[in-house]
């Protein structure tokens, strides 16, 4: 199908982009790669009046280790660029595991990060990812900027709490104050699918200790869920066959699947709670080793 007739606009700054959102219309987008929301007008289920490509506006392209520690991810930086990135291989074993598992080749091109998060698709792999390690989104705006936590960010399937006339502009994983590890597991019927169910892990230790813990699950409910008391049964703790078997429970306990035609709630709920033991068992890994990959 094509879609419903509609205005284009390439602007070549930040400023233009958010002026024409600010006067466009009723219903208005922001195009960044492109991977969702093409689909989604040529299906009708988005007829935007004024579509803003930001492809032209300069300085989204990047993703980079701040002073701080903090890592953040341009608005144009690509699942391509973060699945070669040595800096994620390096610094960021969630991430690293994530990148090569969103959809394939072609997708991972065109469609970015920031784009993901916006979109708010409950089956999306960055949300999990990005809540479990504590990130955030910056949205400008005619006002300025503002920072929104990830867990704030999305209020629902589809839907973030972004003004009309805001961009985001980055996503920002702070800075871990212990040593990283982690992964992402993801459960899907074919190479380059949406998850049937994912998992993402993100750990901070210190002397042996747990010292921040986030777990968050894709495609188990309504949105991304933040696996809080899971994480909480880790944090404080020594990793022991014990603390992990209690965060897999409970985890588990924290999916709200339904059955469907990719597997019962129950499977769906089985494998949060291998994907979590699976994450948290593995050996500490080396700097470039990550717990990525999918599992058929
Ligand atoms: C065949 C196929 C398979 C896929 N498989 C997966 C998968 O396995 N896992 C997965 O996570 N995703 C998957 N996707 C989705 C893909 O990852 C998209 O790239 C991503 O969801 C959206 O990013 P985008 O840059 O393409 O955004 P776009 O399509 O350009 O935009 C998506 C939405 O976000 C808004 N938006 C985008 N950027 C901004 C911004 N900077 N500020 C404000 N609003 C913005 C748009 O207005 C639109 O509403 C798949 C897509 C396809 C076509």
């Amino acid at each position: 199908m094509y879609p419903s007739r509609f205005q284009y606009e390439a602007p070549r700054s930040l400023e233009e982009a958010i002026g024409l959102l600010h006067d466009g219309g009723d219903y208005v987008k922001v195009l960044a790669g492109g991977q969702s929301l093409v689909p989604l007008m040529k299906l009708r289920f988005a007829s935007p009046e004024l579509v803003v490509d930001i492809n032209n506006v300069p300085g989204l392209d990047y993703h980079r280790a701040e002073p701080d520690g903090s890592l953040r991810i341009g608005a144009l930086c690509r699942h391509a660029d973060l699945e070669r990135s040595g800096l994620l291989k390096t610094t960021q074993p969630t991430m690293a595991a994530a990148a090569p598992l969103i959809a394939d080749p072609i997708v991972r091109n065109r469609g970015t990060l920031v784009g993901s998060l916006c979109h708010a698709d409950p089956q999306g792999d960055w949300a999990a990812v990005v809540l479990a390690l504590g990130g955030s989104v910056v949205a400008h705006g005619p006002g300025g900027s503002r920072s929104i936590a990830l867990a704030d960010f999305v209020t629902g399937p589809f839907q973030n709490v972004l003004e009309q006339d805001e961009i985001a502009v980055a996503a920002v994983i702070p800075a871990a104050r212990g040593a990283r590890s982690g992964g992402y597991l993801k459960l899907e019927r074919r190479v380059g699918d949406f998850a049937t169910v994912g998992v993402a892990v993100a750990l901070e230790t210190s002397g042996g200790t747990v010292t921040r813990a986030g777990i968050a699950l894709t495609g188990v409910g309504g949105s991304t869920i933040a696996a809080t008391a899971a994480a909480q049964a880790l944090t404080g703790q020594p990793l022991s066959p014990e603390t992990i078997a209690q965060a897999a429970n409970l985890a588990a306990e924290a999916a709200q699947p339904r059955t469907d035609h990719r597997g019962s709630a129950d499977y769906k709920r089985h494998m949060v709670r291998t994907f979590v033991q699976r994450i948290l068992g593995r050996p500490e890994p080396a700097a470039s080793d990550t717990a990525g990959e999918r599992a058929a």
